[in-house]
């Protein structure tokens, strides 16, 4: 029986169980019984420990162990201090992906006007605006659930005001036609993985496939994209575009034949991330 089992001993039991599955496996096993008991992760360690087990765990531990992400779990998923909500119509939020942010608030005025391309759940678009009261922008995204996503998130956070979510393609013709720019600031992380990248099975059996595979090389989004961005792009706009580790010399080719000088920001790990172009 596991109903006299403590918190304590499920979440150890748990880190055990996921251990062969993720290198994370204590944070999620603490992660999952913070959603099980509806507390905060930190209120676990100062009041609950010597409870018993909530009657939710094991399933929500299952459901981990069959590699679905703790963000999907829980359906929340926090990304530059903020609580964004995620389903599986959305990529889930990375930490590398604040990158793009650090180097959005760095290189733009307090009233930008913001486009964000493949916006998912919304996290750079409102990332940024939540830093810069003043900026408005347009998240879009070929996925219409995702653009629901987005759309909760803005509310959610109070910025619906100033975010407006919208269904765009870029592989469509004049898909660009009614966002009224120009832009001070474009932001995109497109799809960039190759076909048959090697994944992670919480990755590829889990997150929407359209968010992350780009052909057979992952620079087909940046080949259709890229070049559409310089009329977009206002007088003194940047273009912060994320990339893979092994893309800079690829993604900045792309833009260079678009007349785009390209910068390189890295992430906390030291890996090429994100390209500025204008
Ligand atoms: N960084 C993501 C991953 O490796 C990929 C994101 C993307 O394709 N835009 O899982």
């Amino acid at each position: 029986m596991t109903a006299a089992r403590t918190v304590a001993e499920a979440i150890r039991a748990a880190t055990e169980l996921l251990g062969s599955r993720t290198d994370s496996a204590r944070l999620d096993a603490e992660l999952l019984m913070a959603e099980a008991l509806g507390v905060r992760r930190s209120d676990l360690f100062l009041r609950h420990m010597r409870e018993p087990e909530p009657a939710g765990f094991a399933e929500l531990v299952a459901r981990r162990a069959a590699h679905e992400p703790v963000a999907y779990i829980r359906g929340h998923q926090e990304f530059f201090g903020l609580p964004f909500m995620v389903t599986r119509d959305v990529l889930i939020p990375r930490g590398d992906s604040e990158t793009l942010v650090e180097a959005a608030l760095a290189a733009v005025p307090q009233a930008a006007r913001v486009l964000d391309c493949g916006t998912g759940s919304g996290a750079l678009l409102l990332a940024v605006l939540n830093e810069l009261p003043q900026a408005r922008g347009i998240g879009i995204d070929r996925s219409e659930p995702a653009v629901a996503v987005a759309r909760a998130n803005a509310t959610r956070l109070g910025l619906g005001e100033r975010a407006r979510m919208i269904r765009a393609d870029w592989h469509e013709p004049g898909w660009s036609d009614n966002l009224g720019g120009p832009f001070d600031l474009i932001l995109a992380n497109p799809p960039y993985v190759e076909e048959d990248a090697a994944l992670d099975p919480t990755v590829r059996d889990h997150e929407p496939a359209g968010a992350l595979f780009a052909g057979p090389d992952g620079l087909d989004d940046y080949r259709v994209l890229v070049p559409q961005l310089p009329p977009l792009l206002g007088e003194q706009g940047v273009a912060l575009v994320e990339i893979g580790s092994t893309q800079t010399d690829a993604v900045t080719a792309i833009g260079a034949a678009a007349g785009l000088s390209a910068l390189l920001h890295k992430d906390l790990g030291e890996r090429p991330r994100v390209l500025e172009f204008k």
